[in-house]
């Protein structure tokens, strides 16, 4: 039985992470900025494989953010050559420091949702809190049709192909 409110684990390899993290304080200047969300949700599990940036057509705005969407349609091609990703959700910055989504967010998810050619049955968004001054913050949010909840996401690499780094300095001590 699927249970379309439980919350799936979210997890972010960390190089998506590190991409967001470098977009968001490049652009520090009081406007918005975001891009897409590139992964795989297997009911259970949410992996954020690919962070976009926003693109050379976006518009940042102080309240909101547009992405570019032929960049948006690029970057999920490439993800899905690359490792099978699909567009999971979007991510994007609150200049004031706010990191709950606000309501043009909401509708803008709502409409997502309701579309059926992406056939989106629930959307994950991050939302980055980054004032001018140092602060930066983060919460993702899994939006369905009814809610939108925030989530705890782990960060890490897939465990297949990526063994626990065993360093050598360990060996040489003993
Ligand atoms: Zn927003």
């Amino acid at each position: 039985m699927s249970n379309p409110v439980q919350r799936p684990d979210v997890r972010i390899i960390p190089k998506a992470l590190m991409m967001i993290g470098e977009e968001a304080i490049r652009s520090r200047d009081g406007l918005e900025t975001g891009g897409i969300l590139l992964g795989t949700d297997d009911g259970q599990e949410i992996v954020i494989r690919h962070a976009g940036g926003p693109g050379p057509k976006a518009r940042r705005e102080f309240h909101r953010f547009l992405r570019d969407l032929s960049h948006a349609q690029q970057l999920a091609e490439l993800a899905w050559r690359e490792d099978q990703s699909q567009w999971i959700g979007e991510w994007h910055t609150h200049p004031s420091g706010d990191v709950t989504p606000s309501n043009y967010d909401l509708e803008a998810y709502a409409q997502h949702l309701h579309d059926p050619e992406l056939g989106f049955k629930r959307f994950l968004t991050i939302i980055v809190g980054i004032t001018r001054t140092d602060e930066i913050t983060a919460v993702a949010w899994i939006v369905d049709q009814e809610t939108a909840l925030p989530v705890p996401v782990a960060v890490g690499d897939d465990r297949e192909g990526t063994p626990a780094p065993q360093s050598p300095a360990d060996k040489d001590r003993k």
